[in-house]
């Protein structure tokens, strides 16, 4: 059986993780959580990178920093993961849905504005696949209306719009180390700080709403509750595993760069046949290899696939059920507009197996995806 996914493992994790352990420092921020910050910080350009215990919770963090009250609203794609609305919904904010673009599948700029009102906070765009939503045109409708934006960059690590890494365009960016994502520490994530001026905070909230991080620093002589906030830093024995991966980042893109490559060169007939559809990568988008699905005519040939699939050994799967139709969706959200493409869309989707190391397990997967077709 071919898996749908293999979390990332690069060789040096075991020695990483023994060195935080024979320092004695196992608890957050120590030197293993320093070297990821750096190296995040170099790669992104953004003024503050703080690793968290997931991107669930980054993004917890920043509907914080960014003020979300009950009342509230925030616009969102529906075609997302859980953790984009829950963690505004958790501060009491309202979650708009806004359709999305069937090309792309991130949330459809034209549509945001439309849908803002005197009660909105902010947009929260979702790299879908690594993929950049239009967020030139999404930052200037943020600008006219005065609204925060926080990207769920979660599988946009190492993405790129317009030369800019993903995650720094907005005032915050959550990126996830989950073990399905490119670079992976367990569960884990970081919260990006593009402003100077926010990054105190942050911290802050970081660390049980104390100003702890200015005490370590040796800035001020002794710690106090400042604001409310929580516990989310994780652990140096997860951040050892994650600079295991940082460390050969090039290695572990070009890796899967090859395998997203050889499955649209080994699909590109089909395509070309009308039988299904491949990823659109738009002219200013760097991706990152994250993911890459196939879509087909619609809910019943998706599923006749998937059963052919694991019958010949292919473990494929889908995602997202629309949030807006979700029992929780429909209790904190609101779908604006006409659902044109995110139901539909979402069900014609199908995720083929993609890590690192698969190689040339693609080709049994194309060959299987061709069975199907013939
Ligand atoms: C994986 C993912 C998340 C959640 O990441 P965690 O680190 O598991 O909290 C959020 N949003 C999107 C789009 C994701 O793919």
């Amino acid at each position: 059986m071919i898996s749908f996914n293999i979390p990332p493992y690069t060789g040096k994790e075991n020695e990483y993780i023994a060195q935080a352990i024979g320092k004695r420092k196992i608890c957050g921020d120590g030197e293993f959580t320093r070297k990821c910050s750096q190296w995040l910080e170099t790669h992104t350009g953004t003024a503050k990178a703080l690793l968290t215990t997931s991107c669930t919770h980054a993004t917890e963090m920043a509907a914080l920093l960014i003020g979300i009250w009950p009342g509230d609203e925030v616009i969102m794609p529906s075609y997302t993961f859980v953790s984009t609305a829950s963690a505004f919904a958790l501060r009491g904010a309202k979650v708009v849905f806004v359709d999305i673009r069937p090309d792309t599948m991130n949330i459809d700029e034209n549509l945001i504005e439309a849908a803002i009102t005197e009660k909105t906070k902010a947009i929260v765009p979702v790299h879908y696949a690594g993929i950049s939503c239009e967020m030139d045109k999404i930052m200037e409708i943020a600008r006219r209306h005065h609204l925060s934006v926080v990207e769920d960059a979660a599988q946009g690590v190492l993405s790129t719009y317009k030369g800019k890494a993903l995650g720094t365009i907005g005032d915050y960016g959550c990126y996830s180390f989950h073990e399905t994502k490119n670079y992976s520490m367990g569960e884990g994530g970081a919260l990006l700080v593009r402003d100077e001026k926010n990054v105190e905070r942050a911290e802050i909230i970081r660390e049980k709403g104390t100003n702890r991080s200015q005490y370590f620093r040796g800035q001020i002589d002794k710690y106090t509750w400042m604001e409310a906030g929580s516990s989310y830093l994780p652990s140096e024995l997860n951040a050892a595993y994650l600079w295991a991966q940082l460390e050969v980042s090039g290695r572990i893109l070009e890796n899967r760069m090859a395998s997203w490559n050889r499955y649209r060169e080994g699909l590109k007939a089909l395509e070309a046949a009308g039988k299904i559809e491949l990823p659109y990568v738009p002219e200013d988008c760097g991706h990152n290899a994250h993911m890459f699905y196939i879509k087909v005519s619609n809910l019943k040939e998706r599923q006749e696939l998937l059963a052919f699939l694991k019958e010949h050994g292919v473990s494929a799967v889908f995602h997202y059920i629309p949030l807006h139709s979700s029992p929780a969706g429909r209790l904190f959200g609101r779908f604006y507009g006409e659902d044109r493409y995110t139901t539909m869309e979402s069900q014609r989707l199908l995720r083929l197996p993609m890590y690192y190391g698969l190689a040339e397990k693609a080709d049994r997967v194309i060959d299987a995806v061709k069975a199907f077709f013939k």
